[in-house]
């Protein structure tokens, strides 16, 4: 606890004496990653800094909403600022195309709260008990004496909403709790913030998630609990890959589930979210095929096609789920 105290006043130390920072989030950004960006971005501003907000893929929508998101880039400015800082990221390698750029930065500096990943950043502040990064931020932004405001409240409460599934994994704790009540206090508002990000659905966005329903299939018993999203599917509902968030948790809510699996099928590739009931750790799996994440969701993309990557998923989480009890 001490050390973790000790690298966040570092990193406090490191903002203050820099004129400028970039703030970077991962690629296909969630919650998480865009509300931790953008309100540590409002943090630094209001301590005088010129701050570049950089997310490689962008910000889709529902988080267009977020205070700060139209000043978000895809690209690091031409001069590379003295300091980045980078969210949510188990590893440089989720910053994409960017992330060779961003290495050259001179002090690079990690925020996060994956249990997964390879390792990156002179300067380390990750933290698996926290459940989003917005938690660790609002450590962080009482430390560098930035009071709370509605707008950078606003960005933080959304990641610490979505990371938790709307407060509904194990890791909505008292203490992830506690600071969400402390940003709802600072002028968070719930509601709206729930109606942003979970009912501004475009007509064909609800249609995906038809899609994806209307063909559920199980294995392992039924303990595993897929689904799979073809070009097809994207073409007949006009729905685009940002569009998948969220119907991950709808396949999860089938009772016997222990493990609900989405494929979603992206040129050659497939990616593969995974979320638990809690008997397997889907970060160890998604590790094994090259991604990550936390034991309850995690994913990765693995090679085409969508019948191998299916059976490869199902193998390794059985594998994962062991023998039934
Ligand atoms: P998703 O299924 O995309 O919502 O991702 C669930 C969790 O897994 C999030 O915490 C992500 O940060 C993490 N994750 C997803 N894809 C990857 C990946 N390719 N590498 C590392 N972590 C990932
Ligand atoms: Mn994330
Ligand atoms: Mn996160």
């Amino acid at each position: 606890v001490k050390s973790k105290r000790e690298t966040m006043e570092k990193i406090a130390a490191l903002i203050r004496r820099s004129a400028s920072a970039a703030v970077l989030c991962h690629m296909h950004p969630d919650g998480d990653a865009l509300g931790s960006m953008l309100g540590l971005a409002l943090a630094l501003e209001r301590l005088g800094k010129r701050v570049h907000r950089v997310s490689p893929d962008g910000v889709p929508p529902p988080y267009d909403f977020l205070p700060g998101s139209r000043a978000v880039r895809r690209r690091l400015p031409r001069d590379l600022p003295p300091l980045a800082i980078v969210v949510d990221c188990d590893g440089l390698a989720r910053l994409g195309p960017l992330a060779r750029r961003t290495g050259q930065v001179a002090h690079v500096v990690a925020i996060d709260h994956h249990a997964t990943g390879k390792a990156f950043g002179a300067l380390r502040w990750v933290d698996p008990s926290a459940a989003a990064v917005g938690a660790l931020l609002s450590e962080l932004v009482a430390a560098l004496g930035v009071p709370f405001d509605r707008e950078i409240a606003t960005c933080l409460y959304t990641a610490i909403l979505t990371d938790t599934g709307r407060f509904s994994y194990t890791n909505t704790t008292a203490r992830a709790l506690r600071i969400a009540a402390r940003l709802v206090q600072a002028g968070a508002d719930p509601g709206a913030i729930y109606q942003q990000v979970y009912e501004t659905k475009s007509l064909a966005q609800a249609a995906l998630l038809g899609a994806a329903l209307s063909r559920l299939s199980t294995a392992d018993e039924g303990r595993i609990v897929l689904s799979a999203l073809t070009r097809a599917d994207f073409a007949a509902t006009g729905a685009n890959d940002s569009d998948t968030e969220g119907i991950i948790d709808q396949i999860r809510a089938v009772r016997q589930a222990e493990v609900a699996v989405l494929l979603v099928e992206r040129g050659g590739e497939v990616r593969c979210s995974m979320r638990s009931r809690g008997r397997a750790d889907v970060a160890r799996v998604a590790e094994a095929l090259g991604g990550g994440g936390h034991p309850q969701a995690a994913g990765c993309t693995v090679a085409g096609p969508l019948a191998r990557a299916r059976k490869q998923a199902i193998r390794l989480i059985a594998a994962e789920l062991g023998p039934r009890a």
